[in-house]
């Protein structure tokens, strides 16, 4: 089911996520959600706790066909970090260029370790910030985040205008 995602700065999105361990049908339920909300939103990735669930389930989309669930996602990043270009859908109409590594291996529950690279590591280290408390814009000075949060608010009111 499509499920409201969470705006910066909401303090919820500042929440630690807590690991899964075995996923429960409750879990799968709310995995079901993220696939759902971030295919409806036409996101790269969601984390639960956008959709104000602590727990760490991140959903993959990047390029890939169909989007995948990964349970406590770790990722180890690899390669020498570069300037790209993000958003978030908790930061709607808002781009900001962050440094990332270019390729990442993730462990996760139930899945052989995997690496990604491109646009999936990237969202992969965006979604981990995630299930931390963090947010991409943190690493920008305090009056980029400022200024970001003011064109994300434009953006919204112009796409809910009539
Ligand atoms: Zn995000």
């Amino acid at each position: 089911m499509v499920q409201e995602i969470l705006l910066w700065p909401s303090p919820v999105l500042q929440t630690v996520s807590v690991a899964v361990g075995s996923p429960t049908a409750a879990d799968r339920a709310v995995a079901q959600d993220l696939i759902d909300t971030c295919v409806h939103a036409g996101g790269a990735g969601l984390s639960a706790i956008q959709v104000g669930i602590p727990k760490r389930i991140v959903c993959l989309r990047g390029r890939l066909h169909r989007p995948i669930i990964l349970y406590d996602p770790v990722v180890s990043p690899y390669g020498i970090p570069r300037f790209v270009d993000e958003g978030c859908l908790s930061v709607p109409g808002v781009s900001e260029s962050v440094l990332r590594y270019p390729e990442v291996a993730v462990a996760s529950w139930g899945r052989y370790t995997q690496r990604f690279s491109g646009l999936e590591a990237q969202v992969l280290q965006h979604e981990l910030e995630h299930l931390d408390g963090h947010i991409f814009l943190e690493s920008l000075p305090a009056p980029a985040q400022e200024q970001a949060l003011r064109r994300s608010r434009l953006y919204q009111e112009r796409r809910h205008r009539p």
